[in-house]
């Protein structure tokens, strides 16, 4: 019998519950496929279902990993925050997010952290040509985990006018508090009763809660004070297309869904493990959309 597995074999995944659900592997598996066989490596990508239950399963499910020789995972809820205590070097954004998105294993078996989701926001708006962060103010609706990426990654885009409405206003008030005191970032607070004229002039208007997601009731909010230049965007892929997004097309304007969020923070990941910048090649994005049919 032939050993197909290649001195160059990686393995990484996706561990969070439930995980049923995610596309990283159809992302990671498609740029294995695609890089593998030019740059010398052959790989997997999975799943990795980790309940949060049990107290001491993350912690073994993550020592399981290093001794299989994983080359890294990518954590989802609910795991982002608990996995920090096993990290040996927590990188700077991660560090400041006080979350993890992406673990990387070295070869001595020390353990890296990395928060890639505001890269992976950036690059979305980038995309579509939204690369001026400094023009305009931007308004930024939720404080939770996603929120505080797109801020911070915002922030370090170089934008100089940010305001945050949040639904619970105190959660908006710390995370602006914080992001004074700690980075260094202005991040004005507004009463989430006022979230509508917050719109008033803003460049863009990003949505980080959970609302309009798949089960969850729309966005409360009206747009008409929003000018119809500025970009809409919703880290929300599930669906694609949310009410936040359908009422600003119908409104005329430009729209942004989650997906290029979630396929970009997917890079510096795959760089990570298998050495290689991938590409969001049409294919890849078709191959992303087909799976929301
Ligand atoms: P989270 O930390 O639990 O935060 C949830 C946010 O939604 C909080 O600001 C919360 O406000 C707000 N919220 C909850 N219920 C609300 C309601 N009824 N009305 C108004 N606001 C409400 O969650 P997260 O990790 O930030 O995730 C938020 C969304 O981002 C999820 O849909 C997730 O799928 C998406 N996401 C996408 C990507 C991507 O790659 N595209 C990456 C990460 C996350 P309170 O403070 O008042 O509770």
């Amino acid at each position: 019998m032939t050993n197909s597995i290649k001195p160059a074999y990686k393995v990484a995944g996706i561990m969070g519950w439930p995980v049923g659900q995610s596309r990283s592997p159809l992302i990671h598996n498609y740029w294995i496929a695609k890089y593998g066989p030019e740059f010398g490596f052959s790989g997997d990508y999975i799943r990795l279902p980790v309940k949060p239950e049990d107290p001491n399963g993350l912690k073994a499910a993550i020592a399981g990993m290093r001794a299989m020789g994983f080359a890294g995972c990518n954590l989802t809820m609910p795991h982002k925050t608990a996995a920090l205590p096993f990290v040996d070097h927590l990188d700077p954004m991660a560090k400041r997010m006080g979350a993890v998105n992406t673990l990387v294993f070295a070869d001595d078996g020390s353990i890296s952290g990395f928060n890639n989701d505001g890269f992976g926001y950036v690059e979305s708006l980038r995309e579509v040509g939204y690369t001026d962060f400094a023009k305009g103010s931007i308004a930024v609706l939720g404080a939770g985990g996603a929120a505080r990426a797109v801020l911070l990654a915002l922030a370090d885009a170089g934008a100089k006018e940010i305001r945050l409405a949040n639904r619970t206003d105190a959660n908006a008030q710390a995370v602006a508090q914080k992001f004074a005191d700690e980075f260094g970032v202005s991040v004005k607070a507004v009463p989430w009763a006022n979230r509508c004229q917050f719109l008033e002039g803003a460049s863009l208007l990003v949505n980080a809660t959970s609302q309009g997601m798949y089960g969850q009731p729309a966005l409360d909010i009206n747009l008409d004070a929003l000018p119809v230049s500025a970009l809409v965007s919703d880290v929300i892929y599930v669906p694609l297309e949310t009410p936040l997004l359908a009422a600003a097309k119908a409104r005329g304007h430009q729209t942004v869904n989650g997906l290029g969020m979630l396929l970009n923070q997917a890079r510096p990941a795959f760089k990570a493990w298998f050495g290689v910048m991938p590409e969001i090649t049409p294919e890849l994005r078709a191959k992303a959309l087909a799976t929301f049919n």
